[in-house]
């Protein structure tokens, strides 16, 4: 088995590019099927989702919009704990029928403080796809409507995930070896 160094960590191999593909394809599948003639749009949340949001992107075959936006938290008052604000959110989300395109679910922190927001516009309706989902970490429980490979609570890099700024350039996904 090949492992490499990101940084200063070992990992090895543990989805194959051929395998990711496959289920971006029946990802994509669904919900050209899911949404023909509802015209979508997908909201990529940056930066891990990038790769996952372009191939996925290119599979989808009927009338669909897509932007990116990326989260900044803060810390709020004692109250408001962790706020979560989006940058680059400028498409009016009322009676629009929306996909929030996301790397990996793992706590759920991020989409339970950020969905709420979403909520707020009013869209048609409002549904995620994330590549990767760790339900062993989770804390705040998030419906993935479109859920590509459950995995163990590993940290893991590649396909858009990074490891301190690196690893998003590696085609497979890797896990830490620990
Ligand atoms: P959550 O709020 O669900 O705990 O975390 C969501 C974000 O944490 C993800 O969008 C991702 O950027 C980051 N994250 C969570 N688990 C991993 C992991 O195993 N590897 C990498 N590279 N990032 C992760």
């Amino acid at each position: 088995m090949q492992t490499i160094m990101v940084h200063d960590k070992l990992f090895q191999p543990y989805l194959s590019a051929a395998v990711i593909d496959e289920k971006v394809s029946a990802i994509a599948n669904q919900i050209n099927k899911d949404y023909e003639g509802k015209h979508p749009l997908f909201i990529a949340i940056l930066n891990g989702s990038f790769i996952f949001a372009s191939d996925l992107f290119k599979k989808i075959s009927i009338e669909a919009e897509i932007c990116f936006i990326k989260l900044a938290s803060y810390k709020g008052t004692k109250s408001t704990g962790q706020v979560i604000t989006a940058i680059g959110l400028d498409t009016d989300l009322f009676n629009r029928h929306v996909i929030i395109i996301e790397d990996i679910v793992d706590t759920g922190k991020t989409l339970h403080e950020f969905l709420p927001q979403l909520h707020h516009q009013h869209p048609a309706s409002l549904k995620i796809a994330a590549l990767l989902h760790k339900p062993a970490a989770t804390v705040h429980h998030i419906h993935v409507d479109y859920s590509g490979f459950s995995i163990p609570n590993k940290f893991v890099v590649g396909y858009g995930l990074d490891y301190s700024g690196l690893g998003r350039n590696i085609p497979e996904i890797y896990e830490l070896v620990d």
